[in-house]
């Protein structure tokens, strides 16, 4: 699978797969080894995790196949992210769902996250959302003792806009690397707000969530979901994709900013259409025929 370089000694497999939903899937270790050899074995070496993800249990949980398979820990980059506390009974203390990028709590929870892994270093950690309080002096005091220490190799953001990824990289003396963000036929904001433009400018490539629009568009009724969807279809025939997840991440695939779209379904038939969708291609005027569905009329 093509790769993409996001530093010297770091490169992320174009599809990435997400675990976002990993508690929901009611797998077993054994079956958790399955899905993430399953990935391996198609090429997908990049595993999107966040530390609140199901309630602070899905690191642990694929923590787990690298006990049973410690060898796989080298086969693969970890992404994990920090910066949101949830109401949870899982951290009784957090009384209200907030953010917290304090240098303490950005360093102790990398430290809870390489446990949970039961792995010696994270590949890249990014901060989950841009955030409000943030004292930028501290985050940089943070990712510098966490680099120092060998503990996170690289850092990134996520959902942040132009300014705010902007005035934090400011405050780094190394380049963040990626901007994870919404990027999907469905959800148009980030091409149009100058978000992907700043990848564009900075030949930083962003990690794509929700690419399928978390599964919304196979089933919502939305007028915008509607029309997307007959003109997914429509394209899918021409470039002879078996389904519409093809032709999504095909719209992804094919946009210059090299976006790496994260693969949120734990089920194989679902991960074999996004590497499906990498041997396919669309026109400028194909790739604008699902734009206008989406917008719901002609460009200007
Ligand atoms: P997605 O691919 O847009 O949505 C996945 C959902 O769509 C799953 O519930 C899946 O169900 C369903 N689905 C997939 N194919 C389908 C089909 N053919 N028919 C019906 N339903 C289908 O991705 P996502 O899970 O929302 O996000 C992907 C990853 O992005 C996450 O795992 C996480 O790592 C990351 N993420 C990051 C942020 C952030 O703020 N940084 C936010 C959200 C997500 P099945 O599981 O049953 O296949």
């Amino acid at each position: 699978m093509e790769r993409i370089q996001l530093a010297s000694d770091l490169s992320f497999s174009r599809l990435i797969h997400g675990l976002w939903r990993l508690d929901k899937w009611n797998y077993s270790t054994e079956d958790t080894i399955e899905l993430v050899e399953y990935c391996l074995e198609q090429g997908i070496t990049t595993f999107d995790h966040a530390d609140i993800y199901g309630h602070y249990t899905c690191e642990e949980r694929f923590g787990k196949v690298l006990k049973v398979k410690p060898s796989l820990r080298e086969q693969m980059e970890i992404v994990t992210k920090c910066g949101i506390k949830l109401i949870s009974s899982n951290r009784p203390e957090h009384k209200i769902k907030h953010y917290d990028t304090s240098k303490e709590h950005i360093v102790a929870s990398v430290e809870q996250s390489l446990k949970n892994f039961r792995t010696d270093y994270i590949d890249v950690l990014l901060i989950h959302r841009p955030d409000p309080f943030m004292n930028p002096e501290e985050v940089a005091e943070a990712f510098t003792k966490l680099k120092e220490e060998g503990k996170v190799r690289y850092f990134g953001v996520s959902n942040f806009k132009r300014s705010q990824l902007n005035m934090l990289q400011s405050y780094l003396n190394f380049p963040l690397v990626t901007n994870q963000i919404e990027l999907t036929a469905y959800q148009l904001e980030n091409f149009q707000d100058g978000t992907v433009d700043l990848c564009l400018e900075k030949r930083m490539p962003p990690m794509a969530w929700s690419p399928l629009a978390g599964g919304k568009i196979f089933t919502s009724e939305k007028e915008r979901a509607v029309r997307l969807r007959e003109a997914l279809n429509s394209v899918g025939k021409e470039i002879g994709a078996q389904s519409i997840d093809e032709v999504l991440y095909t719209w992804l695939l094919v946009h210059p900013a090299k976006i790496m779209p994260i693969v949120g379904s734990g089920k194989k038939e679902r991960i074999q259409r996004a590497v499906n969708a990498l041997s396919l291609t669309m026109t400028r005027q194909q790739w604008f025929t699902i734009y206008q569905a989406s917008l719901g009329h002609e460009v200007p």
